[in-house]
């Protein structure tokens, strides 16, 4: 942002008016005229107020990106919940892969009553081991949308590929967006022109604006909004799956005003920090999260070491700590 100083005004004042609202700012003279360079990061600011300060004659904003996703409402509608800060917040919770009939049934029956609202799953599985199970496709689809119905549940579920698109966006509420995929352009694209909103998860290297702006793809070819996720980065240390980056949660909250959630399960890949980390992310400024739950844990076909007792749930409402009698 530059900020120009009126001629003959004192420049001082203006530099000082600035700092004073907590911002970072360097000097620039051409000629007679100052200019002060507002460092993006010092502090989000309205350019707006900025214009109002006396002595100041104009205020140039860089030109964004992602208009779009800068225009997006903070709270968004999906389904029938309302989405983002000051809304309730919102638990996704389900297997990581719909494995049966009976499992989703079983998941989705015990939901409710602990203020989950949204049923995931995954039909299509994005594995990075091509000999791992993969999902069972379509029917698991239908497995997903009968038993969310029969529990008036909202359906979150990812197409990893475009000729999936179709069959995903019937049953799904909210069409996912994997790690894996938020640099796949056509398949956003695809996604974009079902018209529905999107949990787009962050890549696992991802830049913060690398994110927005495929939010900004997504709106740009017709979404109807976009909730971001972060899922944790990956990180030179192994001690826990990913790195779960707090601070762009804050950002996006906080200073892009959009709907992020926070994913602990695939951030932390062990179930004992993950109702930690997901109150960290509340508290970071999310407006949910997304978690992975398993009747049998140790039974589960994948991600069983992070899949959550269904029992724990509740937890993620309130901030007690993991019961003992469950570790493990
Ligand atoms: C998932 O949520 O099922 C998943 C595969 O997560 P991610 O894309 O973040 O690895
Ligand atoms: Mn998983």
């Amino acid at each position: 942002m530059i900020v120009t100083v009126r001629e003959h005004e004192d420049p001082t004042r203006v530099k000082d008016e600035l700092q004073g609202r907590g911002l970072w700012v360097q000097s620039l003279r051409a000629g007679a005229r100052t200019f002060f360079i507002v460092e993006a990061h010092s502090q989000a600011v309205d350019p707006a107020d900025l214009e109002e300060i006396p002595g100041v004659e104009t205020v140039a904003v860089g030109a964004s990106g992602h208009p779009r996703i800068d225009a997006q409402p903070a709270v968004v509608q999906i389904g029938k919940v309302a989405v983002g800060p000051g809304a309730a917040p919102v638990v996704i919770a389900g297997p990581c892969s719909v494995e049966s009939e009976l499992q989703v049934l079983d998941i989705a029956r015990a939901l409710p009553s602990q203020g989950v609202r949204f049923l995931r799953g995954g039909a299509y599985k994005p594995r990075s081991s091509p000999y791992a199970f993969q999902g069972h496709g379509a029917r698991a689809l239908r497995w997903l949308r009968d038993a969310a119905d029969r529990f008036g549940l909202q359906v979150v579920t990812e197409a990893t590929g475009a000729e999936e698109v179709p069959a995903v966006a019937e049953v799904a509420d909210l069409i996912q967006v994997g790690s894996r995929s938020m640099h796949a352009a056509a398949l956003l694209k695809t996604i974009g022109r079902t018209g529905k909103p999107v949990l787009l998860k962050r890549g696992m290297s991802a830049t913060v604006e690398e994110w927005l702006l495929a939010g900004e793809c997504l709106l740009l070819h017709g979404a109807s909004a976009v909730v971001f996720c972060e899922r944790g980065l990956r990180s030179y240390d192994p001690s826990t799956r990913n790195l779960l980056d707090l601070g762009a949660v804050a950002l996006l909250a906080h200073v892009h005003h959009l709907p992020v959630i926070v994913d602990p399960s695939h951030a932390a890949g062990r179930r004992d920090l993950i109702l930690p980390l997901a109150h960290a992310g509340l508290a970071a400024g999310a407006c949910g999260v997304m978690v992975e739950t398993h009747p049998h844990p140790a039974a589960a076909l994948s991600d069983g070491p992070q899949a959550l007792p269904m029992s724990w749930l509740s937890q993620l409402h309130g901030s007690h700590p993991v019961p003992e009698a469950a570790h493990g």
